[in-house]
């Protein structure tokens, strides 16, 4: 039995007795309750043997919680490697990959209608479209190889699905293509926006959905459908019922048999990066589960992570390339309004809304609606003093100043204090100007600018639209919210480059050029007119890297640049932080950390602390090459154990952290 415990030392199995009475039901992968401790705690029963070698007399299991087992031992197998990699604990890596149970949907009425394997012929499932994959070199032959049974693993970069297939028919596809071959598939998605965009793919494919009773189709996992819905799709994969799943990061964990595809879309998103420990990344948890389970994988989306560049260019995935040509004509006409540019334009360039940039969304409008990404909500989300120009700061709190609407007073982001009577701390100066425009603002410009088209917003405070008609409109939307526009945009234009490209992490780059295409893909393709125009400044490798849709090329650079620098995904890096004496003390009990940066304060001090330094966390970074790096990363899961089996403050571990500052 593994027991659910929190503390390291304690993750092992650990042999119980188990009783006649108990024999039928207490099966591997069942969730049983047994005293440990003192204590009655909750645990995995994770084998059965014929006798321990404990050497000494076993307690009793107290029971079999149910005899549901919903721990398949494929996934207790990836939990355990998922343990390893990023030295945390099996027990963590369940809470995960199993939810909770709840009794009244196991006692469902069709929780009796178990079968071993699926039957194809009572489920129907259409063949995968080739076409899907016709512009992309190797596509055709990934499906055939995925339906073969084989373990191609791949990268792809998508092409907008304004001019063809999209993301999703070629998702599909792939899932199909396992299923022809007998195998099962999983999908793992940035958000629950996305599982939709997938199921619904799915639908048009005519692929059903699971449903209670039958046997086959799909399941969405989204944690947000609530436990009852989220609890009845696992127990249908557990069961062996539903053979395609589609879900959010910890759907990676799914038990779906005979997997034979594993699809991550998006993978620079940063939902994919688990927040809980031991913070592991559903792109690399599919990548050991295919490993693992000998399944095909496949990865991609608008930009080209460095990650998967890196897996690229070692041979161990393979990158399913587009022609030029045709990627020039699935994409809009694609432009940086430059230095150059606006040099030309005088004085007016200076405004955030260039004349260039005006034409083109004038031209545009004549033709379809036209979509503005403004990378930050509000209306004046930042203001400084005029005359110091130093940032503007809460009398109250110290919280940053932003202007709510137009003539409103100040006032803080943080505790909303009004500042009517702000005054300089530096200068003394009274008057304050932007240093942002959020999107409020550059609705209420555009509005007035072209006062005959209606101006729609989408964004987090306003709503989330799902899609526009094809009549003239401007939409204006925050990243991750622009809808859809039936037919496609006649053109995209996306403003404040510098604000998105200025964002802190090693990972700008491709998160900015990641941003800007995911709202630049929604525009009709060159060839029906659409256009997508990058405003305001960033690297010219960047907005070159934009301009050309060349995502593997821009990845490829900041690769090279992290191997002449060593850092990650170059080298391998792990950050160590806690308190300032646990960390010391966890450092001193390492003989091979490899190369240790800090460690430095990290955060702020906690309240009421008189000496700021005092109490607040450390990181400590340590770096090595990845041929060192097993060997760091069990010695790190070593001494955390030892320390929590001598009752000392724990650290906390991320290993390859998706972001360091
Ligand atoms: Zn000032
Ligand atoms: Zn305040």
């Amino acid at each position: 039995v593994l027991v659910d415990r929190p503390q390291p030392h304690l993750d092992r199995p650990f042999d119980y007795e188990v009783t006649a009475a108990q024999d039928g039901d207490a099966r591997p992968g069942v969730r049983v309750r047994v005293r440990f401790a003192g204590q009655d705690v909750d645990g995995w029963l994770v084998g059965r043997v014929a006798a321990s070698d404990a050497g000494r007399e076993l307690q009793r299991l107290r029971s079999v919680v149910s005899p549901e087992v919903v721990l398949a031992p494929a996934v207790l197998a990836l939990a355990d490697r998922v343990a390893h990699r990023w030295a945390g604990t099996t027990a963590d890596v369940l809470r995960l990959a199993v939810p909770p149970r709840l009794a009244r949907v196991e006692k469902e009425a069709w929780a009796f209608q178990e079968v071993a394997e699926p039957s194809p012929a009572a489920f129907k499932t259409p063949p995968p479209d080739h076409d899907a994959w016709s512009r992309h070199a190797g596509g055709a032959a990934f499906l055939r190889r995925v339906s073969a049974g084989e373990r191609p693993r791949a990268a792809w970069q998508a092409l907008p699905g304004t001019g063809g297939p999209g993301w999703t028919a070629q998702v599909v596809a792939a899932v199909l293509a396992a299923r022809h071959g007998g195998r099962g598939a999983l999908v793992v998605v940035p958000s629950g926006a996305e599982v939709s965009q997938v199921t619904g793919a799915l639908d048009a494919a005519g692929l059903a959905p699971w449903r209670p009773g039958a046997s086959g189709g799909w399941v969405r996992l989204v944690a947000d459908d609530g436990p009852a819905a989220r609890y009845r799709a696992f127990l249908a994969v557990a069961r062996g019922l539903a053979p395609v799943v589609v879900g959010t990061r910890a759907a990676a964990f799914a038990p779906v048999r005979r997997l034979g595809v594993a699809v991550c879309w998006d993978d620079g998103d940063a939902l994919h990066a688990e927040p809980r420990a031991p913070y592991p990344h559903a792109r690399d948890v599919l990548a050991l589960r295919s490993e693992l389970e000998g399944s095909a994988l496949l990865v991609g989306g608008y930009a080209r992570t460095v990650a998967v560049q890196r897996w690229v260019e070692q041979g161990w995935a393979r990158d399913l390339t587009v022609d030029r040509a045709v990627l020039r004509a699935a994409t809009p006409r694609t432009a940086h309004l430059d230095r150059v540019e606006l040099a030309r334009e005088g004085p007016a360039a200076s405004a955030r809304l260039p004349g260039a940039a005006w034409r083109a969304i004038r031209d545009a409008l004549a033709d379809g609606p036209v979509l503005v990404q403004v990378p930050r909500a509000g209306y004046l989300p930042a203001v400084a003093c005029a005359t110091c120009r130093v940032p503007a700061r809460c009398d109250v709190c110290h919280g940053p100043l932003a202007v709510g609407a137009a003539g409103a007073v100040p006032a803080c982001r943080w505790c909303g204090a009004l500042a009517g009577s702000w005054r300089c701390p530096r200068c003394e100066g009274t008057r304050l100007r932007s240093t942002g425009v959020g999107s409020d603002r550059t609705a209420e410009e555009l509005g007035r600018a072209f006062p005959q088209v209606p101006v729609r917003r989408s964004g987090a405070a306003t709503g989330v639209l799902a899609s526009v008609p094809r009549a003239p409109a401007l939409v204006v939307a925050t990243p991750g919210a622009e809808p859809a526009a039936e037919g496609g945009y006649a053109a995209v234009v996306l403003l404040d480059a510098a604000f998105t490209a200025g964002l802190p992490g090693l990972d700008a780059p491709v998160r900015a050029i990641r941003t800007w295409w995911a709202a630049a893909a929604l525009a009709r393709p060159a060839a029906a007119g659409g256009r997508a125009l990058l405003v305001g400044e960033a690297t010219e490798a960047t907005t070159g890297a934009f301009v050309r849709w060349d995502a593997s090329g821009l990845a490829s650079r900041e690769l090279a640049e992290r191997e002449e620098l060593g850092l990650p995904p170059a080298r391998h890096l792990v950050a160590v932080e806690g308190e300032r004496t646990a960390v010391a003390g966890f450092l001193s009990g390492l003989s091979t950390p490899g190369e240790v940066l800090g460690p430095l304060p990290v955060g702020d001090a906690p309240e009421g602390v008189l000496d700021p330094e005092q109490g607040r966390p450390v990181r400590a970074l340590l770096r090595t090459s990845w041929e060192g790096a097993d060997a760091v990363v069990a010695e790190l899961a070593a001494t955390q154990a030892t320390r929590s089996a001598r009752r000392e403050a724990l650290v906390r571990i991320r290993v390859e952290p998706e972001e360091v500052t």
